[in-house]
């Protein structure tokens, strides 16, 4: 299909300095568990988004000098010439594509604790680094600003080397030296880098004009600048400081890109903000500058795109989660296929990839992180090995995926499920406070096997090992998913919780249907993801009264990985949750329930009209036991194999259709990025 008038002014080239952007789609550089750890995924990951379309391509952080050492994050790394070959390969698959390489050079001073090189951060003024480490940075003195000059520029020209068309200076997220520089509240110098906005943005000064001398002529420069700290008048604001330094540098660098910090702002989850989320911090930018402007704001909206731009706000949509969820996005709206586009939900699953040092993963896309090393391509895939017929049990994430997956390589797919809507354990949890965008989850995929002439879709239709066999699919596929346990059983009581007759226990899915005992709530919360305080959010938005109990020392605590457990337990405090830190819940009792201190064992009783426990999931697996060695090709996937994240339930759906025909792996299942042993052995010894 033709792409839509009206999108056109998202395709106009853009001229950034001395180069141009073939159209407005700009991925600006994000983490993702790869970086120098996994290269090749990381490489092919970024040629992939350029292959969807995405003008501009960005790296992640990319360390300039072992005294801004990230480890154990996994990013990019310039030290040396040595360090060349891993970003050369990813601007060559880029430019394979017509698209411009960004390089985010960045030193990381006291938001780096140095663990792998040893070498002591380095800070405006003497203070401990910021993550809780026992390490303190040293204040900086004029011989080594001029050497932290030196690596710059020196990582710079690397950069070019390497075949960066934008080099960065990165201010962004008061995680570089520079930006710790223009800080008021961490830099207490009283020379010429220390006290006015003037001064404090000397040294960002003297490295935008080092840079733009280096590589100026035949690379852009660019400044990441977060604009907005949303610390009030102590950090950065769009109508205080930020406002000035921008007004201060206006044309100095050849694009800014700017957003509001700290990551967790400028990554905000959906459960806390919506599409556009950026947009009143960023949009005084352009009319300060004549410079290009990219902003990112988890844009998936064509038409919210073209407004910003018509509107004059940006020059550029930036998009890190957007890019990841879909690296096809502005080639499916340049096709005409807006409605194909798999918008991001804002679950903030990929970034806990990144804060595990793993290749990162993703809830809408099951093919990121494995474009390499399972040589997995977002839009391509083999096609079916023999007509053969497909019965797939179960319409959840991991039914959905694999079916829609399946109907893509032209098998003939039936996907029944039980229940009156699609979507599985998303069509309860997708009405949870601050989750509808999960449901994106569900709708993309009913949407594409809408499109199927081979795929069907039977809702109300509850299967049994009978109407299975009857059925007479070449293969059947299980997805029927999990249900929350109501025993206790779980990480801290293995054997269950001890529950007096007659006490009253729900699981969340019970809670998710409406039920809402007539007494205070307790809920037990040993999962620590986002159920245990969705459910106490649920709960208390109907009036209930709730007491959160968790043996963690907070709440939803995995929820650190997606940059969202601070804004969790604050909702909760909030909406007047009594929380429990650091308790078991060792007894349950009609009326009440005892807590045990997970350090002193000491215990202490709670009235509770009703228990809700949030400890484990146990797969749906009574058909499987019926039909295991009856059927020519039965499999498990999902939560009916092993309960895990929406994500972990999507890849499996989708590993399970690309595998089908296929020989199983023997050995590792993936390729791997194997160490290459130095030449230099053994040590050297003096
Ligand atoms: P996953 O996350 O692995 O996709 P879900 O729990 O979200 O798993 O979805 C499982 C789906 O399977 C649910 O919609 C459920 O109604 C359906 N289901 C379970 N057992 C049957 C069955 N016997 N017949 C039809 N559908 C079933
Ligand atoms: Fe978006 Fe979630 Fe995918 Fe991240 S993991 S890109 S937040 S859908």
């Amino acid at each position: 299909m033709p792409r839509d008038p009206r999108f056109d002014i998202l395709f106009e080239p853009v001229k950034i300095g001395p180069v141009t952007a073939r159209n407005r789609f700009y991925q600006v550089p994000h983490c993702n568990g790869m970086g120098r750890s996994f290269p090749s995924s990381m490489a092919e990951m970024r040629r992939v988004k350029a292959e969807g379309g995405w003008a501009v391509v960005c790296t992640e952080e990319v360390e300039i000098h072992p005294s801004g050492d990230h480890t154990p994050w996994a990013g990019g790394r310039l030290w040396d010439d040595r360090d060349i070959p891993v970003l050369a390969r990813m601007c060559e698959g880029i430019h394979e594509f017509g698209s411009l390489a960004g390089v985010e050079l960045n030193h990381a001073g006291q938001t780096s604790a140095n663990l792998y090189s040893r070498v002591p951060p380095l800070a405006p003024s003497d203070m401990p680094v910021t993550m809780r480490e026992p390490v303190q940075a040293r204040a900086m003195d004029l011989e080594d600003i001029r050497a932290l000059r030196h690596w710059h520029r020196a990582a710079a020209l690397r950069a070019r080397r390497a075949g960066a068309d934008i080099v960065y200076v990165y201010v962004g997220h008061q995680l570089s030296t520079m930006s710790h520089f223009l800080s008021r509240y961490r830099n207490h110098r009283t020379d010429a880098y220390g006290g006015s906005l003037e001064n404090r943005s000397r040294l960002l000064r003297e490295i935008l004009a080092d840079t733009k001398d280096a590589v100026g002529d035949t690379c852009a420069v660019a400044i990441r600048l977060a604009v907005d700290e949303l610390k009030g008048p102590l950090g950065f604001t769009s109508d205080g400081e930020g406002r000035d330094l921008i007004e201060m540098l206006a044309e100095e660098p050849d694009l800014w890109d700017v957003n509001i910090s700290d990551w967790s702002n400028d990554s905000a989850p959906s459960r806390f903000a919506g599409q556009g989320f950026q947009d009143d911090y960023v949009a005084f930018v352009k009319q300060v500058t004549s410079k290009p402007v990219v902003g990112v704001g988890r844009y998936t909206s064509p038409d919210a795109m073209v407004s910003l731009i018509k509107g004059g706000k940006l020059d550029f949509i930036g998009a890190a989660r957007p890019s990841i969820a879909d690296p096809f996005l502005p080639k499916k709206i340049e096709e005409g296929r807006v409605e194909d586009i798999r918008e991001c939900i804002g679950c903030n699953i990929c970034i806990s990839g990144d804060t595990s040092f793993v290749p990162m993963r993703c809830t809408q896309n099951p093919t990121m992180g494995e474009e390499w090393r399972s040589g997995w391509h977002p839009e391509r895939i083999a096609p079916k090995h023999a007509d053969e017929t497909v019965l797939i049990v179960g319409a959840g994430p991991a039914g959905l995926e694999c079916a829609r997956a399946l109907g893509q390589r032209g098998y003939a797919v039936t996907l029944a499920d039980k229940g009156a809507e699609a979507g599985g354990r998303l069509a309860r949890e997708r009405r949870l406070p601050g989750l509808s965008e999960w449901g994106r989850v569900v709708d993309h995929r009913t949407w594409r096997i809408g499109q199927m002439a081979d795929v069907a879709l039977y809702l109300e239709s509850p299967m049994t090992a009978e109407t299975i066999r009857d059925f007479g699919a070449d293969h059947v596929v299980l997805a029927t998913g999990a249900r929350w346990t109501a025993d206790g059983v779980g990480r801290e009581n293995p054997t269950g919780i001890p529950t007096e007759e007659g006490a009253t226990v729900l699981t969340p899915e019970d809670v998710m249907a409406g039920t809402r005992p007539g007494g205070p709530v307790l809920i037990f919360d040993d999962d620590h993801y986002y159920m245990g305080g969705a459910v106490a959010e649920a709960l208390r938005q109907d009036g209930c009264e709730v007491t959160l109990v968790t043996p963690a020392t907070e709440v939803s605590c995995w929820s650190h990985a997606t940059l969202e457990q601070h804004r969790v337990q604050a909702r909760l405090m909030e909406l007047g949750v009594r929380i429990v830190t650091a308790h078991n819940l060792s007894r349950i009792g009609r009326g009440g329930a005892e807590l045990a201190c997970i350090y002193t064992g000491r215990t202490q009783e709670a009235e509770c009209a009703a228990s809700v426990l949030v400890t484990m999931r146990r797969p749906v697996g009574d058909l499987y036991t019926e039909l295991a060695g009856s059927l020519p090709s039965l499999a498990r996937i999902g939560d009916a194999l092993a309960p895990g994240t929406i994500a972990a339930a999507v890849h499996s759906g989708h590993r399970h259709a690309r595998e089908l025909g296929a020989a199983p792996a023997d050995g590792v299942p993936f390729r791997r990025e194997l160490i290459e042993l130095t030449a230099d052995w053994p040590a050297r010894r003096d």
